[in-house]
């Protein structure tokens, strides 16, 4: 028996595993498409078949077998339709293996009812293993049935029940985990194809995108050297694949950028991401401008962290906004610029001034300024008309600005025109002493320009009046103070007869 038994196991081992390859590709679960249920349904049919005929002698003469087995499994995996397909495959089986007989009818009966219970009892909402279980005690309670109706005597019927329910239970027990072994490393099997199909689209997706993407993509290790470079290198640095690969990039990088890189290469490497703008030597050596944003990832294959470089061509952008800079910066320069004499306008004067004398306030520093007027300009307009009048203007604002351009000069001193034929000169850290040379300085000057003024009823060329007045500033007071006493001394000059200089008369600090 024990042989028997052996062999019936074997034959449970072998039709698994040939079916486990068969339909590894058409798993059997209660919710699988009708085809694999009827694949599976006719494959446990066969094996009924096949276990009916090697059958098992419990007692002389009486032979039982695990034919009710491969319908609790049909049923407990795939429901009640491989159950039903196999029931009546192993029904027919009876009649053909073992000839047509009225003794034939039960046990085909027998074996339809259990596939019908088997059917139903897979709808229980209980475990896989209960299910199964339970289907076993049915289609053993059938077979029962059967013995009970063939044997009369007693003895040998509880001898074959129960030996009967021995081998059904363990050869159910051996069966079932067999098949849950089958199905667990056929799902595994299936699980890895899936996900190497999924990894095989999403690599594929990956290399179309960094192939066709016109932006650069490259991979660098931790010394910054090429590890991958996508194809669009060709098009944005004009070198080929290989001229790049195992090269550091930094030796391709504007030297005056080259630090700032390195500081963004190291950065992604510490946080993860960054982001730079940096020129770069093409293979033509001319230089452009690039974009790049980086990301570091760690490697599966060593330890070593990779930076992925997503590169782009910005010169043309960077042109534009370089442009865009120059007409800021020379809209800016115009919009202070006085447009007859070239130097600083009044705006430019207001907003120096301010900002000096904050700087200045309770430094304990004087300020000064050193206001000039032209003297009898509206004279010299009538005399030699107008358009003479902006030459005039023009030399005589040039002759002093180059005075200021003169090393000694160096400094922050600032000359503007104040308005009309008026202009000042706004002296930082310059006390009253230093103030009154400047003065003289312009004055000699312009005295030396020697621009002839014949209607100046003070000399035959033109000359200047001049009015200066140096403060410390204190806290409240507002430069307005300073333009009036300036101003003040200037009216002085008037009133002194011209072509003078005068100094405002409170020397020290200016009350606000
Ligand atoms: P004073 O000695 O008192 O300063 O007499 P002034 O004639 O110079 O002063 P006034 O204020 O009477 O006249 C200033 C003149 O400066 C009148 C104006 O036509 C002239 N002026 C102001 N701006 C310009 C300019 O941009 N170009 C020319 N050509 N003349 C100008
Ligand atoms: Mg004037
Ligand atoms: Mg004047």
């Amino acid at each position: 028996m024990l042989k028997d038994f052996v062999s019936n196991a074997a034959l449970l081992i072998a039709s698994f595993s040939i079916m486990g390859v068969l339909f590894k590709d058409k798993p059997l679960y209660p919710n699988s498409p009708l085809s694999s249920k009827l694949y599976w349904g006719i494959c446990f049919g066969i094996l009924g078949n096949v276990l009916m005929s090697f059958s098992i002698e419990v007692s002389p003469d009486i032979y039982a077998d695990l034919r009710h087995l491969a319908i609790v499994i049909a049923a407990a995996f795939g429901g009640f339709i491989p159950a039903i397909i196999s029931a009546s495959l192993i029904a027919i089986g009876r009649f053909v293996l073992f000839g047509f007989s009225s003794t034939a009818f039960l046990p085909s009966i027998g074996v339809l009812l259990t596939g019908i219970t088997c059917g139903i009892l897979s709808t229980l909402k209980v475990k896989r293993t209960v299910k199964a279980f339970i289907m076993n005690m049915c289609g053993l309670i059938i077979v029962s049935i059967i013995f009970m109706i063939r044997i009369e005597d007693f003895a040998v019927l509880k001898n074959v029940l129960m030996m009967h329910y021995l081998i059904s239970f363990i050869g159910g027990l051996f069966g079932y985990y067999f098949f849950v072994f089958v199905v667990d490393s056929n799902e595994t099997q299936n699980q890895l194809k899936r996900s190497h199909i999924k990894l095989k689209e999403t690599e594929e997706r990956f290399r179309l995108i960094t192939e066709y993407s016109s932006d650069m993509i490259t991979v660098h290790n931790e010394q910054g050297e090429y590890v991958y470079i996508s194809p669009a290198v060709k098009e944005v640095i004009q070198f080929e694949y290989p001229e790049l690969l195992g090269k550091g990039m930094g030796k391709f990088i504007h030297p005056e950028d080259v630090e700032r890189t390195n500081d963004m290469f190291q950065k992604a490497l510490q946080e993860s991401s960054a982001e730079s703008t940096y020129r770069y030597r093409t293979k033509f050596g001319d230089y452009i401008w690039i974009e790049s944003t980086l990301k570091s990832v760690p490697d599966l294959e060593d330890d070593e962290k990779k930076v992925i470089i997503v590169s782009r061509n910005i010169t043309n952008r960077k042109l534009t906004e370089q442009k865009l800079q120059e007409a800021n910066e020379l809209l800016n320069r115009l919009s202070y610029m006085d447009g007859l004499t070239g130097i600083a306008n009044r705006r430019y004067f207001d907003e120096t001034l301010l900002k000096e004398w904050k700087k200045t306030n309770n430094s304990n520093q004087p300020i000064t300024l050193i206001m000039f007027d032209i003297d009898y300009f509206k004279k010299y307009n009538d005399t030699y008309g107008h358009l003479k009048g902006d030459a005039c203007l023009q030399t005589i604002a040039q002759a002093v600005n180059n005075l200021f351009s003169l090393d000694q000069y160096q400094s922050n001193y600032t000359f503007c025109r104040y308005g009309g034929e008026e202009f000042a000169i706004i002296l930082p850290s310059c006390d009253t002493k230093d103030g009154y040379n400047i003065s003289l300085q312009v004055q000699d000057t312009v005295r030396s320009l020697q621009v002839p003024h014949a209607s100046s009823d003070v000399a035959d060329i033109i000359t200047l009046s001049i009015g200066m007045a140096s403060i410390y500033p204190v806290k409240q007071s507002i430069p307005d103070t300073l333009i009036k006493a300036a101003d003040s001394a200037l009216y002085q000059s008037k009133s002194r007869g011209r072509n003078t200089i005068s100094i405002y008369e409170k020397p020290g600090r200016i009350p606000v």
